[in-house]
C-alpha cells in the first residue's frame, strides 16, 4: 500500500495531501465510531520504522504534480504510533512550505517522544469525547493500560510544550457523551487543554458498530452555543469541489475508498468532476468488482475493497 492518498478536498484544512504512517489498522484504540472498522493490532508501543526512503520519493513525486494546502500525517490508524514522525515532519518541512498537520486521537501525549516528535507540526488535531473514564473506556475501547487521565494530562502537557495551532475535535454520540453531563465535563477539559479551535463533529459515515449513532443538528446546535465562540460545528458540512482527480479518476476514487467510505454526492465533490461521470465511473468500478456498496442511515456509501471494515 502507499504512503500517500489524495490530495482530497478535508471539511476541515481544504485540499490535503494525507500521509498514512501505519498498516492498517493499527491503533492505540477500537472506537466504536471509527469509519476505518475495527482495530486489528491495538497497541501503545512504537512500531516498526517505515521505508522513510520510499516515503520522501513518493512525496517528492506527488509534489511535483500538486500542490495541497496541507499535508496531514494521518490515514488507517494513529500516526503517533510511528517512532519517526519527527523525522518525517522534519524531512516534509525541508521539502516544501506546505503546512504539515498531525491528525491523532491524542492519546499518547503523556510520552516523551510523542510530544517532541509532533513539536515541529504547524496544527496538531487530537479528538476527544469524554471526561469520564466509562464513557471514554466504551467509546473508545482502548489499550488496557491507556487510561483516560493519562490522555487528559498528555493533552494539557502537548498545550505547554506546543507553540503551533491545536484543533481539538469533540466526537459527539447520541446517548452516549451528549448529556449535559458529559458537555459540562468537556467544558472544564477545554479550559485546561486551551485548544485554539473547538471543532464538534458526530457520525456520519458508516461506523465500526452500530450503536455508535450521530447527534442530531439542534443538539451539536445546542453543545456549540454552551462551549461558546471558540466552537464550530464540522458534522455535515460538506467538502468542497476540488480538481485533483482529472488524472487516473478510476484509480483515485479506488485509493480514497480503500480508506474511508463515502457516498456518490461527496465523491463527486472530491473529483471535481460532473455527477453523471462520476456515477458513471463508479458504476464501472462496481461491475469490475473493484468497489462495494453499503448502506448507512438511509444512504449509499461506497468502500475499496481494501477498506478494512470487517
Ligand atoms: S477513529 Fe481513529 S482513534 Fe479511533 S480507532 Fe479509528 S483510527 Fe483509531
Amino acid at each position: 500500500m502507499p504512503f500517500l492518498f489524495g490530495p482530497v478536498p478535508s471539511r476541515r484544512l481544504g485540499l490535503s495531501l494525507g500521509v498514512d504512517l501505519v498498516k492498517p489498522k493499527t491503533c492505540t484504540f477500537d472506537c466504536i465510531y471509527c469509519e476505518v472498522g475495527r482495530t486489528t493490532v491495538k497497541t501503545i508501543d512504537a512500531l516498526p520504522q517505515p521505508d522513510m526512503g520510499s516515503l520522501f520519493d513518493e512525496l517528492s513525486n506527488t509534489l511535483s504534480r500538486s500542490r495541497p494546502d496541507v499535508i496531514t500525517l494521518a490515514g488507517s490508524g494513529e500516526p503517533t504510533l510511528c517512532p519517526e514522525i519527527g523525522e518525517i515532519i522534519k524531512g516534509i518541512k525541508a521539502m516544501t512550505d506546505i503546512p504539515v498537520v498531525v491528525l491523532t486521537n491524542g492519546s499518547l501525549f503523556w510520552k516523551d517522544e510523542v510530544v517532541n516528535g509532533c513539536l515541529g507540526a504547524d496544527i496538531i488535531m487530537p479528538t476527544l469525547s469524554s471526561t469520564f473514564e466509562e464513557t471514554f473506556r466504551r467509546i473508545h475501547r482502548p489499550y488496557a493500560s491507556l487510561s483516560l487521565e493519562r490522555v487528559l494530562a498528555g493533552l494539557t502537557r502537548l498545550r505547554s510544550a506546543y507553540s503551533g495551532r491545536i484543533f481539538l475535535e469533540l466526537m459527539m454520540l447520541g446517548g452516549i457523551n451528549d448529556s449535559a453531563r458529559e458537555i459540562e465535563g468537556l467544558s472544564d477539559a477545554i479550559k485546561r487543554i486551551e485548544p485554539d479551535r473547538i471543532q464538534i463533529n458526530t457520525v456520519v459515515r458508516p461506523p465500526a458498530e452500530p450503536d455508535a449513532l450521530a447527534v442530531k443538528p439542534e443538539r451539536l446546535r445546542e453543545i456549540r452555543e454552551h462551549l461558546g465562540p471558540g466552537a464550530e460545528i464540522i458534522a455535515g458540512v460538506s467538502v468542497p469541489p476540488g480538481s485533483s482527480f482529472r488524472d487516473s479518476p478510476g484509480e483515485k476514487i479506488i485509493e480514497t475508498l480503500n480508506r474511508r467510505p463515502i457516498t456518490l454526492m461527496d465523491l463527486a465533490g472530491l473529483t471535481g468532476l460532473p455527477y453523471e461521470e462520476t456515477d458513471a465511473l463508479v458504476r464501472g468500478l462496481l461491475f469490475k468488482g473493484l468497489i462495494e456498496k453499503r448502506e448507512f442511515n438511509g444512504e449509499i456509501f461506497f468502500t475499496g475493497k481494501g477498506y478494512v471494515k470487517e
